[in-house]
């Protein structure tokens, strides 16, 4: 992979507001990687895939596009479909998918890199189990004003050591999050049950 000589990231000063200084530490991670490889399968990753990663929670353990999209029970194209309309709504990971395009040489909308060359068919979600939406949840968690590839890892992490069908009680200041968490929720099949800022209950899916 082609790496940069001059990474086209802004110094990270106390002058940013909060959105542009995740945007600038999201594109510096992305340019320090060095030839990052799948935690899963071992294939080697492309810039657009660590920007998948990051968003879908997976910041620290990189996964290749199809080990993502099988880890979601998704199809890599669908997966793909939701988490570009995801990525395209939030300055932070759209700085990173586009800087990633750029080093590249690839369009923004569907780089051939990762993009499969024939749209499947839409699939059916497994259904989640009923619960009473106002029951006390099983789990709370502050994570106070943490944001974007940081508040989807440790949510994920959460949710994960839940039982299927348990509820988290999120609570997430952040300005982003009011669309960021429903929006993080379709993507990796997670029910929101309600959403009423700063909180949020989420039913961990099943599997
Ligand atoms: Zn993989
Ligand atoms: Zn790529």
């Amino acid at each position: 992979m082609m790496k940069p000589d001059q990474p086209p990231f802004p110094a990270i000063d106390d002058d940013l507001d909060a959105e542009e200084q995740r945007t600038a530490e999201i594109l510096k991670e992305l340019a320090q990687l060095s030839n990052p490889t799948c935690f899963r399968c071992s294939q080697s990753l492309c810039f657009h895939e660590y920007v998948l990663s990051v968003v879908t929670g997976f910041k620290t353990t990189p996964h290749c596009t199809a080990c993502l999209a099988s880890g979601l029970g998704r199809s890599p194209a669908d997966f793909l479909r939701d988490a570009y309309n995801y990525i395209r709504r939030q300055t932070c990971y759209r700085s990173g998918w586009h800087w990633a395009s750029q080093q590249e040489n690839q369009p923004i909308e569907q780089p051939a890199c990762i993009w499969p060359a024939t749209p499947s068919q839409p699939q059916t979600r497994m259904a989640t189990p009923a619960i009473d939406t106002l029951a006390d949840p099983n789990d709370t968690w502050d994570a106070g004003d943490m944001a974007c590839g940081e508040l989807v890892l440790k949510l994920r992490l959460r949710l994960k050591s839940l039982q299927p069908g348990q509820v988290l009680l999120l609570i997430a200041q952040d300005p982003g999050a009011p669309a960021d968490i429903p929006a993080w929720c379709t993507l990796t099949g997670h029910s929101l049950l309600s959403a009423e800022p700063p909180e949020y209950r989420i039913q961990r899916k099943n599997g």
